[in-house]
């Protein structure tokens, strides 16, 4: 099957009537605030929403439409499309939409407008591509071991895909590495074919700082958004316990991320913040064509030298723009109103609906 092309996209939302665009996604991750957004900015909105999972949409009232699906992947049926499309729709992509549609059907199965670059969510999910947009980007990234045997010091070792954190772990030697990959596979947190693919990369001593930009292909301008850093289970609870009590019990934390907190920079620290969301975007558009486009979030890690490492991008709404729902210090400096993340997107979509552009922010 061949890719959804955007001139066939572009012919689909030619033939929307322009005055009752519709914002729709599935209900998940950040849809609270996409749809909420969407409301402020005066659209209608519709939810693509599993049987069972009404409720926060209900209660919140961000929906104005509801497809009830028996799962989340049938957003990419052929009935969920055409009454997307029926409804004038333009679908605003998050994490739990890519992961629940499935990559592949995004690219060769969705024909709805969607905001943003489809060809990048590829770019985010496969860590090697990741690598290589850092990489080509000269961004400052932790040191990556290709063997465990070589394992000198302190590491982080990830399996591929977006676990959320599930199966992660520390080591600080070939043998501990063994050891844990044992006692996660017995967890059955992770298979036999997992290890093969295991990324070794430096372990970072530093402060959690994801920053959250959104890039208008509209302005060409680079906004920071907002900022949030993980709270992350078993780790963040671990680290209550004394000192004591963490070595009498034998367990190894993970890092499963179970929800946010709101943080700002030391204000030195903004320069760097600035400089790596620029340096991605520009080597993005070197390498995916025409590169990121709307929200995208750089995970990073603050040493005691000040310096950001960066460990991880999301090309798309990161689950950490919900600590921002009315805005943040640093979209209140921009805006001085409450600019969510989801309302941005809206306004990208008003400001091309009123002047033109579509053809950039729309794939
Ligand atoms: P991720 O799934 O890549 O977002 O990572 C989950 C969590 O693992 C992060 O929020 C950090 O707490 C931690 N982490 C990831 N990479 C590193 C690293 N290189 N050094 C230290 N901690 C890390």
């Amino acid at each position: 099957m061949g890719k959804v092309s955007k001139e066939k996209i572009l012919e689909i939302l030619d033939g929307y009537d322009k005055e009752n665009i519709t914002i729709a996604t599935l209900g998940s991750h950040t849809s609270l605030h996409i749809l909420n957004g969407a409301k402020e900015e005066g659209f209608r909105t519709a939810i693509v929403c599993e049987k069972g999972r009404e409720v926060p949409y209900e209660r919140f009232e961000v929906a104005d439409e509801f497809i009830m699906v028996d799962e989340f992947k049938d957003i990419v049926n052929e009935d969920v499309q055409q009454k997307l499309r029926d409804m004038n729709a333009i679908v605003i992509p998050h994490g739990s939409f890519v992961a629940y549609a499935g990559l592949d059907n995004v690219e060769d199965k969705f024909n709805v407008p969607m905001f943003g670059n489809r060809d990048i969510l590829r770019w985010e999910a496969e860590r090697d591509l990741e690598r290589k947009l850092l990489v080509n980007g000269k961004i400052r990234i932790p040191m990556k071991y290709d063997d465990p045997s070589k394992i000198d010091r302190a590491v982080m070792v990830k399996f591929p895909g977006a676990r959320g954190g599930r199966g992660y772990f520390v080591a600080s030697s070939p043998e501990e590495f063994d050891a844990k990959i044992d006692a996660m596979k017995e967890r059955g947190w992770i298979e036999d074919e997992d290890v093969a693919q295991a990324h070794i990369e430096e372990y970072v001593s530093g402060c959690n700082y994801c920053i959250h930009y959104f890039y208008s292909a509209l302005n060409d301008e680079v906004e920071l958004m907002g900022m949030d850093s993980r709270y992350e289970s078993s780790i963040d609870g671990f680290v209550r316990m004394p000192a004591k009590g963490q070595l009498s019990i034998d367990i190894s934390p993970s890092y499963v991320v179970t929800g946010n907190h709101p943080v700002v920079m030391r204000e030195s620290l903004l320069p760097q913040a600035f400089e790596i969301g620029d340096k991605l975007v520009k080597s993005a558009a070197e390498l995916v064509k025409p590169g990121l486009n709307g929200p995208f979030c750089i995970q990073t890690l603050v040493n005691d030298n000040l310096e950001v490492v960066v460990f991880e991008t999301s090309a798309r709404t990161d689950g950490g723009t919900n600590t921002f729902m009315e805005g943040s210090s640093y979209s209140y400096l921009k805006y001085g109103e409450g600019m969510s993340m989801g309302r941005r997107v809206a306004r990208e979509i008003k400001n091309a609906l009123e002047n033109g552009g579509f053809e950039k922010i729309i794939t």
